[in-house]
Formats: structure tokens, C-alpha cells, sequence
């Protein structure tokens, strides 16, 4: 029969590279458990109806990239394309204002956007993000960003640069929408078609095009920092306080206006320019109205989302690898009848204390299973034979350094393999 590929845009992460990816997620997991953010799960489908409120229906997520269908009940659902529209509603949905405020949740997530393919770009991705509810004052802003910040300073990435804005409140955007309109309004005919009806429903997303024309156009456009009110003026300068006494390096950039609907006052971004185009690893902000959308009553909410696979390029071209937990602690390679019953029963006895050790399983040469325990990258191996069983003892060799030990079978147990590993 004819082979099977897998979709367009999606990818296997195969067991030799798994290792990475939960080493890097054990290290995200521990980093949000020490800020006190605990993981929240909700479905990988929602009702379309969840993103069009959550992300917002002028969005370019809403108008392009969905997997939306009809399920057999004549339902429209839709694959989350992100987190926080399902996470908002389920904040809503299960009364968890009533909970301790304010609310810290984080999630690791599969994420599904039909887009065009390209490095850094899938159409099935992953993503890590915090959401935090409950905390209006610019020292929640900054010790959410704070979070990726660790994160990144934590597993050696050091070349990323932190993009801040201020895009302020309805009354700020009010009077900046007007201003901006008024701009672009006379090289209307230079935008992008896309941009053409931006220009009506949400301008501000003009300054997030990427069509070099359009960035062309938008140079000189007025700044969103010249429009701030007092209050989101003075939030602004605070989160930039707090930031500052954190240690945390960032650069104003008047022009990042993200891609949700429902931002307010901080935005971020966290860049590099090290893996092509798609440099942008993570991004946030605060979403002081979204609750409303899902029929709850006003909460301050903030988050941030960052792209797995994203995380991972950059750390493969930094050069960083992940130590990986070993595979095996011991490997053992029984000879005969006998020696294969006792290689499961010493096996079972190790399990159950702990110790990771495999047996082999086809009864191949000793050269043969050598190599396989070679392959698999055993810390140990040991010949189960007639003779060891006779003497009730076997020679556990350690296969970084060729060191060798003799030891009792009875005296064989998970602690002494720990020590011998070593
Ligand atoms: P971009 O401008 O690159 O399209 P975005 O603004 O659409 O990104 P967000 O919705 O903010 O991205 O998602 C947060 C993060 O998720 C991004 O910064 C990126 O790291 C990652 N991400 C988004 N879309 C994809 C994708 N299709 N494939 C892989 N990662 C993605
Ligand atoms: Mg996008």
C-alpha cells in the first residue's frame, strides 16, 4: 500500500528528540511552580464562538487561520489556535473569581493555525503561557514578564531582547485611532488589501503588518506612547520601574501592538534574531476586559504565550543542549534459560526501587546486545550466565569509564547502582 505522510505543517517530535522537549518543559514546569502559577487544562476544542469573543473577530487568527468545522451535531467548533480565549472562558465558566485572587495559572498546549509552513511556523505548534487574574498594579506586569525573562536567563539564552509598549486604554486609543486614520488615509492606495480594511475596522493593526510596503508607509505614523492618558501614562513608567529594579533589560518599541483584540496598556515581546524571520519567541499582555466577553463580571487579567518550537531553535542555535535524564541505569544481558528468569526477577526487584533497567528481550549474542545497549546509551551493563548464578554474583560494568564491580545478587539494588553510575 501506498505510504501515508503526515499533514502539511505538522511534525513528529520522535523519541530521540522527546528527551529535549520534556527537559525543557520539566525546567518551564519547576520555574512556574517556584511563582506559584499552576497549570490549567481545557479542551483542545472549543465552541468557535470562544475565539471570535476571545481573540477577536477582526484578528487575522479569527479571519484566516482557523481549523473551524462542524462536528456530526451540527456544531461549529473550532481547534484552539491559542490559550486565552478558552482559559477566560473557563474562568468565567467555573466561577474561579470566587477562588483565591488573584489567579495564577500556566499551560503547556498544542496549538493549530492554518498557515503558510515556514521555519518556526506549523500549522499543529506548541505553546507554553501564563495567565494571571485578578491584579491590576504595574507590579503584576512586570513579574509576569519577568517569568520568560528567568526562564530564558536560566537555560543560557542570552542574546533575546525584551520590546515594551504602553498601548494604553480605550479613551488613549480613542483619540490615537483617529490620528492614525488620519495618516494613512493619504497613501491609502499603497497599503496591502488587508491593510485597506484595517484602516476601518482596527488601524493600529496596520503597524503589525509585515509587508515591507506597508512598514514603508506606516514610518512616520504617530506614536501610540504620545497618546497615553495620565493614568495609563504613569502604569506605563511603573511596570518600567519595576523591571528596572528586577535587573530586566528592555527596549521601548512604540510600534508592537500584538495581535489580539483585547490588549490593554503593557504589551510585549520577546525577540531574536538568530532563527530567521519568524523571531518573535513570546508575547503578551494585559486583557483587563475579556472576562465581559464571556459574560463575566470585569477582571484584570494579563498573560503572555511562547512558541515551543520557537524556544527550541533558539536553543539549537545557541549551541545549548538540554542534559537529558538517563535512559537506562542498567542493562542486562542474560545467557540461557535460567539466567533469563532471573534477570526478570532481579529486573523487578530494581524497578520497584526505582532504578531504570531494561533485559534483552531476543535472545541475541553478547556482542550483539552489547551493541544495543550501547545504542540506547546504558550507564551499565551485566552478564547473567550458568556461572553467575552459580556464584550468586555477576560484574556490573560501568560503560562511560570500562570501571568493573563485582556483587552479590542479594546485594544488588537501586541505591548501590546510583553510586556505581556515578
Ligand atoms: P507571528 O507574528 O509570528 O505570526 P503571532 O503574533 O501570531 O506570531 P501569538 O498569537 O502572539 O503569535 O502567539 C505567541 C507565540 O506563539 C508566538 O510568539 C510564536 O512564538 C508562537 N507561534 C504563533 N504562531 C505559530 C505558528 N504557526 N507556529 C509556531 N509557533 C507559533
Ligand atoms: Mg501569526
Amino acid at each position: 500500500m501506498a505510504q501515508i505522510t503526515a499533514p502539511k505543517g505538522t511534525q513528529d517530535i520522535l523519541p530521540k528528540e522527546s528527551g529535549k522537549w520534556q527537559k525543557a518543559e520539566r525546567i518551564i514546569r519547576e520555574l512556574c511552580a517556584q511563582y506559584g502559577f499552576k497549570e490549567i487544562r481545557t479542551p483542545v476544542f472549543e465552541h468557535t464562538e470562544v475565539f471570535v469573543r476571545g481573540v477577536g473577530e477582526t484578528t487575522d487568527v479569527v479571519t484566516k487561520e482557523m481549523y473551524t468545522f462542524e462536528d456530526k451535531g451540527g456544531r461549529s467548533v473550532t481547534l484552539r489556535p491559542e490559550g486565552t480565549a478558552g482559559i477566560v472562558r473557563a474562568f468565567v465558566e467555573n466561577g474561579l473569581f470566587n477562588e483565591a485572587l488573584p489567579a495564577k495559572y500556566y499551560y503547556l498546549i498544542q496549538c493549530f493555525r492554518y498557515e503558510k509552513p515556514q521555519k518556526g511556523r506549523l500549522r499543529e505548534f506548541h505553546q507554553f503561557g501564563l495567565e494571571l487574574f485578578g491584579a491590576p498594579d504595574p507590579i503584576t506586569d512586570a513579574t509576569v514578564i519577568s517569568l520568560p525573562a528567568r526562564l530564558f536567563k536560566k537555560v543560557g539564552l542570552n542574546n533575546l531582547s525584551l520590546e515594551l509598549n504602553s498601548i494604553g486604554c480605550k479613551e488613549c486609543r480613542a483619540k490615537y485611532r483617529e490620528a492614525l486614520i488620519a495618516y494613512f488615509e493619504k497613501d491609502q492606495e499603497k497599503l496591502c488589501p488587508t491593510c485597506r480594511e484595517r484602516l476601518e475596522k482596527n488601524p493600529m493593526r496596520i503597524l503589525d503588518c509585515k509587508s515591507e510596503i506597508c512598514q514603508g508607509v506606516a514610518k512616520d505614523a504617530p506614536l501610540i506612547t504620545d497618546y497615553l492618558c495620565t493614568d495609563c501614562h504613569d502604569h506605563f513608567e511603573q511596570v518600567k520601574d519595576y523591571l528596572q529594579i528586577m535587573g530586566i533589560e528592555y527596549q521601548v518599541n512604540p510600534r508592537i501592538v500584538r495581535g489580539l483584540d483585547y490588549y490593554n496598556r503593557t504589551v510585549f515581546e520577546f525577540v531574536s534574531t538568530e532563527i530567521g524571520a519568524q523571531g518573535t519567541v513570546c508575547g503578551g499582555g494585559r486583557y483587563d476586559g475579556m472576562t465581559e466577553q464571556f459574560g463575566g463580571a470585569p477582571q484584570p487579567g494579563i498573560g503572555f504565550a511562547m512558541g515551543m518550537e520557537r524556544f527550541m531553535l533558539l536553543l539549537e542555535a545557541a549551541g545549548i543542549t538540554l542534559e537529558e535524564e538517563r535512559g537506562c541505569d542498567l542493562f542486562l544481558i542474560p545467557m540461557g534459560e535460567n539466567a533469563k528468569k532471573e534477570a526478570v526477577r532481579l529486573t523487578g526487584a530494581l524497578l520497584d526501587q526505582g532504578a531504570k533497567v531494561q533485559y534483552d528481550l531476543l535472545g541475541r549474542s553478547v556482542k550483539a546486545q552489547m551493541k544495543y545497549a550501547d545504542k540506547i546509551k546504558a550507564a551499565c551493563t551485566a552478564v547473567l550466565g550458568d556461572s553467575e548464578l552459580e556464584e550468586g554474583a555477576l560484574t556490573v560494568k560501568n560503560m562511560a569509564d570500562g570501571k568493573q564491580e563485582k556483587i552479590a545478587l542479594s546485594e544488588l539494588n537501586a541505591e548501590w547502582l546510583e553510586e556505581f553510575c556515578k
